[in-house]
Parts: C-alpha cells; sequence; structure tokens
C-alpha cells in the first residue's frame, strides 16, 4: 500500500477535474430534483491487455498509456444520491479487508484519512457519515464495486459499512458471486457479501424494476450475466450508471470490451442497446472507472460512440 501523502479531497460543481494523477475528489451536480456526487473511492491499476479485451496493444495505448507493468490507470467512482428516502450510494469501491500484495499487484490506491478509505473521506467532505447512507446498491459484486460494502474494524471484525443502510442486489448476481468456478473466483470474495446477508441488511431484486422512486434497476448482462446499471430519473432528466459495461470513455466504441467479461458477445448486444438509448434519450452516462471524467452526455457520428462536446 502506497503511503506517500495524499491530498485533502477536491470538492468541485460540475465539471470534470483537470488531474494528472488520480486524487480523491467529489463533484457534485443537480439531476431534475436530485442533488448528485461522484465520489472518487480509491484508484486501481489493472493489466490494459485485460481491459481492452481483444483490442491490439498499438490501439489501446495510443488512448490509456501503460506503465512498466502493462498496467493502466483507473478510478473507483461511486455516486451518491440525496434522494427523499435518504441518501442512496451506487458501488462501494474496493474497502480496507484486502492483504498488502493484493494491493500491490493490483496498485490499489484507497486509505483515508477520516475514516478507512477514500470513500468514508469522501462522504466526510460532505459532511456526511456512513451512519447516513439509507441504501447501498451494487451493480455486481466484483470486489472493487462491492468490497467497501463491507469494513474490517481495529477489532478484526467485518461488518456492513453502512449500518442503517439497505443493500439492494440481483439475486441472480449474489448466486453467481456464491457458485464461483476457476475463471470467476479471483473477483468474488465471501466477505464483501456474506456479512450483509448475515446482518439481515440484504435485499435482493430480479431483474428490470424501479427500486426506490426515480432508481431503476437494467440488467446490462455480459461482464456478469446479472449486472444491473442503473437508470436515475427526475423531473425529465435522466442519468445512468454504467457500471463494467463502459468502464472508461475509452470502453465506447462497441468492440471494445474487458477480457474480464465472463460473455462478450452478450456485452456487444448490451451496449448496441444501452449506448443507442443513451444518445436519443440524452442520458448523463456516468463512468466508474474512468480516472478523469465522471460524467457526460454521448454522441454518436454515425460510425461510433464518442463523448459529447456539450
Ligand atoms: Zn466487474
Amino acid at each position: 500500500m502506497s503511503t506517500r501523502a495524499k491530498p485533502d479531497f477536491v470538492l468541485r460543481e460540475g465539471a470534470a477535474p483537470p488531474l494528472d494523477h488520480l486524487v480523491p475528489s467529489v463533484q457534485t451536480r443537480q439531476l431534475g430534483t436530485f442533488r448528485v456526487h461522484a465520489i472518487q473511492a480509491g484508484g486501481q491499476k489493472l493489466d490494459g491487455g485485460a481491459m481492452f479485451g481483444v483490442v491490439p496493444k498499438p490501439l489501446w495505448e495510443r488512448r490509456v498509456p501503460a506503465d512498466e507493468r502493462n498496467r493502466i490507470q483507473l478510478g473507483m467512482r461511486c455516486l451518491l444520491i440525496e434522494h427523499p428516502i435518504g441518501l442512496v450510494l451506487i458501488d462501494a469501491g474496493l474497502g480496507n479487508k484486502e492483504n498488502e500484495k493484493f494491493c500491490d499487484i493490483y496498485g490499489v490506491e484507497n486509505t483515508g484519512q477520516s475514516g478507512p478509505t477514500w470513500l468514508e473521506d469522501g462522504l466526510a467532505s460532505l459532511k456526511l457519515r456512513p451512519e447516513d447512507v439509507a441504501m447501498v446498491i451494487s451493480s455486481h459484486l466484483h470486489f472493487d464495486h462491492a468490497g467497501g460494502n463491507t469494513t474490517r474494524g481495529a477489532d478484526g471484525v467485518i461488518r456492513p459499512t453502512f449500518p442503517n443502510a439497505r443493500y439492494v442486489m440481483q439475486r441472480g448476481e449474489l448466486e453467481f458471486a456464491r457458485h464461483t468456478n476457476e475463471r470467476t473466483a479471483a473477483s468474488y470474495f465471501p466477505h464483501n457479501f456474506e456479512p450483509i446477508a448475515a446482518s439481515g441488511q440484504l435485499e435482493l431484486v430480479d431483474g428490470d424494476r424501479e427500486i426506490v422512486s426515480g432508481i431503476h434497476a437494467v440488467l446490462t448482462p455480459g461482464h456478469t450475466p446479472y449486472h444491473q446499471g442503473l437508470l436515475i430519473e427526475s423531473n425529465g432528466e435522466l442519468a445512468f450508471y454504467l457500471a463494467d459495461l463502459a468502464p472508461t470513455t475509452a470502453h465506447l466504441p462497441l468492440p471494445w470490451i474487458m477480457g474480464y467479461d465472463v460473455e462478450p458477445l452478450v456485452t456487444l448486444e448490451t451496449k448496441r442497446r444501452i449506448l443507442k438509448r443513451a444518445v436519443d434519450e440524452k442520458w448523463l452516462v456516468v463512468f466508474e472507472h474512468d480516472p478523469k471524467t465522471a460524467w457526460s452526455r454521448l454522441a454518436h457520428d454515425g460510425k461510433s460512440y464518442a463523448l459529447a462536446s456539450s
């Protein structure tokens, strides 16, 4: 784990931060009547080849530089929505439970100053505490999305990070996470979801549905069979949390699909359907792993998808 000093959380309204390196940051904007915050919950570095699947390195390297271990810099961005039921958090970063070797392999950088991780620091910068969160929604249960669902305390015991929250996830995703095979086991750790089941805070949903007013689960299979995106709607404005359907802005071209995806051809069809809706319905899409760009509207130039200029 890196021990170098990190700056305090950087708070910004709206526009993307002009950052050379990933730093803890919170960006805030209005979506209809909802105030929403993009909280950078940490950094990680994953193998560039695995991040772009069949795309040759000479192509992806033009857009995303690799380090000396062939890894690319990624963020772990959560979305916090100020909703009438209370605070709703979408995904929770990586948490504090993995060991030093793991954090070195994956370039994890998320140690907090006022709490265990950058996520708690981000909440603190908004004058909020984990106890204030009413609902946590997991896009899927991979460690870099659901690791922050639980926290290892000073006593070594692993507990839900958000003691007053209901934790919402797809029933099929939990089943998939509980029955791993040689290919999927490296991504699913029971300590990220079993303590939630044990505490009675788990709420399972099946397929597409409105979870709470204005926040809809939308199945986006491919990365995992029950991966879900979240469509947020308020006063005619729409935002969509893509999670691992298109983890960074470099993943907008349809065939730029991660090697990690268990069903890449299903991802392709899901992307075709979802990105078309994003343009047609003027969604603000949220990029979970992009180190710099939190959100954007999209455009299609007749050939491929890209960030809209405004
Ligand atoms: Zn994933």
